[in-house]
């Protein structure tokens, strides 16, 4: 049977952007209750393998049409399976027009007007900078070949506890030696010191007005099975003054879609202009040979490099092509990065036709694994993902652990193309110059493009009719509800974003707190950074 609870404050979802306004609003003296589909495992509960039951259980692939995005399913949510890279978004981005013709972010919404909430969050992960002799070896690699093709490159901050990390380059499983600075070791832990309460395995279904008076929002959820997200095993009903919605930017429009008809006045905006950062991975299949003869590398005694998998993921990157004076679309980063070798499928065989998945030649560049780098470009996408109806459960329909089928479709315009097409096209002037790597995008025909940056799809900004949120975070025409995700980030940002969703999260709680103290909860807004 299904119980009605009340709070102050309903959060739904972990990541950065449940878990900053969580601290904020319980350590401002709210009732805060935060309501998690995943799991909560911490440190000792993440495995170095590749099992399923192990990763499986906190990542998930949720392939669209078109798109596949990989997130986090778990409390702290993406922070805790993501590869800390923690960057500023370039100013220009600020200024992006898109397609669309007009500007995209609210127009008080500058990179200058960020940069203190920028400064809080990089604070209170902390945020470090890596030396050259920190960056893993495929960043030195990155960078050697950089400079030797006459681009600049440098080593790429990270939320990372660089005096605890082992380098063993398992992030995606969550941190073993909690050297990842995921939130469940600062704005989580924070939250429930102040008296937040974190339920796991709770799926929000829906959002409706209350019934309750005083309260505004009615929060209807399932109890899922820890063994198979897929079962049901309870469910109940919470009302609350404020709701905040971070749901990420692949589940959060789908549950206002379920909600719509409960709601009513849902905008329009919500479920469309889905961005997956820009993101397009390519891997170099790099020769040793020229590793030693023309960079001058060695990693150890006879052996160039074969240090793919050493390492932290992310170690360094170029930013050569981020220059705000060059037209909309051309603009992007490249940054080295490690995916495990479960994403091994995901390579072409370089020297073979386009539709070469597997044979001979796939199991030849299988064997070379060690000698692969690969580059994630970040670069200005259209933001032409656009979900459909939603399912009857959840935000995708969940068929196996870890694999999810969603409702998002995602075609690239002739605009993101093009930018791909640059970004490549740099890809390959850095890394095949005179032979030292061939250089080839992940497959496209069987995953469509991947992105682990899924951003956009129920934005900020000032034009109700293109954006679902008023510039506070605020869901128009819905008091007291607000997104604080990646969905609520207007376009791609050129960089890794989630420093930028948490600044949003962070710049979003002043407002948040005045609008829960409107509603007679004595709440102030003011807590220091969290520790
Ligand atoms: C493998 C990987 C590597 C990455 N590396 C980097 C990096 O190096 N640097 C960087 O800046 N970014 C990186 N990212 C991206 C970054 O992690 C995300 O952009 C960011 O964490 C998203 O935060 P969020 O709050 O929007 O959503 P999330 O952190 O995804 O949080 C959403 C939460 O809501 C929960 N949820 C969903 N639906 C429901 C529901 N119905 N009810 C209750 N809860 C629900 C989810 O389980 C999840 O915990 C990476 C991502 C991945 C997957």
């Amino acid at each position: 049977m299904s119980v009605t609870e009340r709070t102050d404050v309903l959060v739904i979802g972990s990541g950065f952007g449940g878990a900053i306004p969580a601290y904020h609003l319980a350590a401002g003296g709210a009732e805060v209750v935060i309501l998690e589909r995943g799991p909560h495992l911490t440190a000792p509960d993440f495995t170095h393998d590749l099992r399923l039951g192990g990763y499986t259980r906190i990542v998930d692939l949720v392939q669209g049409d078109g798109i596949t995005v990989v997130a986090g399913n778990c409390v702290g949510g993406s922070s805790v399976v993501y590869f800390a890279a923690s960057l500023r978004a370039p100013g220009f981005v600020f200024d992006r027009r898109g397609s669309l013709g007009h500007r995209l972010w609210p127009s008080t919404l500058t990179r200058a007007a960020l940069d203190p909430w920028y400064d809080r969050v990089e604070e209170a992960l902390p945020v470090a900078e890596q030396s050259w002799d920190q960056v893993p070896y495929p960043g030195g690699l990155f960078a050697a070949a950089c400079d030797r093709a006459g681009r600049t490159c440098n080593p790429v901050p990270v939320a990372v506890d660089l005096a605890r990390c082992t380098n063993c380059n398992w992030m995606l499983n969550g941190c073993h030696f909690d050297a990842k600075r995921s939130m469940l070791l600062n704005y989580l832990p924070a939250a429930t010191a102040h008296g937040a309460e974190i339920r796991p395995l709770h799926e929000v279904q829906t959002i409706a007005p209350a019934t309750t008076p005083g309260y505004r929002y009615r929060v209807s959820y399932t109890r899922l099975d820890a063994g198979d997200y897929r079962l049901p095993v309870g469910a109940g009903a919470i009302e609350a003054k404020t709701v905040v919605l971070a749901a990420g930017a692949l589940a959060t429009p789908v549950l206002l879609q379920r909600s719509a008809p409960l709601l009513g006045g849902v905008p329009q905006a919500v479920g469309r202009y889905f961005s997956g950062n820009g993101d397009r991975v390519s891997i170099a299949d790099v020769d040793e040979g020229k590793v030693r003869d023309l960079l001058g590398l060695e990693r150890a005694p006879g052996i160039p490099y074969q240090g793919f998998p050493i390492g932290k993921p992310i170690g360094s990157m170029s930013y050569d092509r981020l220059d705000p004076a060059t037209a909309e679309f051309t603009r992007f980063s490249l940054q080295q990065i490690y995916f495990p070798g479960i994403t091994d499928l995901l390579a072409q065989a370089t020297d073979a036709p386009a539709t070469s998945w597997f044979g001979v030649r796939k199991k030849e560049l299988r064997a070379r694994w060690p000698s692969w780098l690969s580059v994630l470009a970040m670069t200005e996408d259209d933001n032409e993902g656009v979900f459909g109806p939603p399912p009857p459960t959840g935000s995708s329909t969940r068929v196996a652990t870890s694999l999810c089928l969603s409702t998002l479709s995602y075609r690239p315009t002739a605009n993101t193309l093009r930018g791909w097409a640059a970004a490549d096209a740099e890809a390959r002037a850095v890394l095949e110059r005179d032979g030292l790597a061939r250089v080839r995008p992940w497959s496209e025909n069987a995953a469509g493009s991947v992105s682990a940056h899924p951003l956009a799809s129920c934005r900020m900004g000032d034009d109700p009719a293109t954006s679902a949120l008023d510039e506070r975070g605020e869901l128009r025409g819905h008091p007291g509800l607000f997104v604080t995700d990646g969905s609520a980030v207007p376009t791609s940002l050129c960089v890794n974003p989630s420093l930028t969703i948490a600044a949003l999260a962070e710049r979003a709680c002043p407002g948040i707190v005045e609008s829960t103290a409107e509603e007679g909860v004595r709440a102030r807004y003011g807590a220091p950074v969290p520790r």
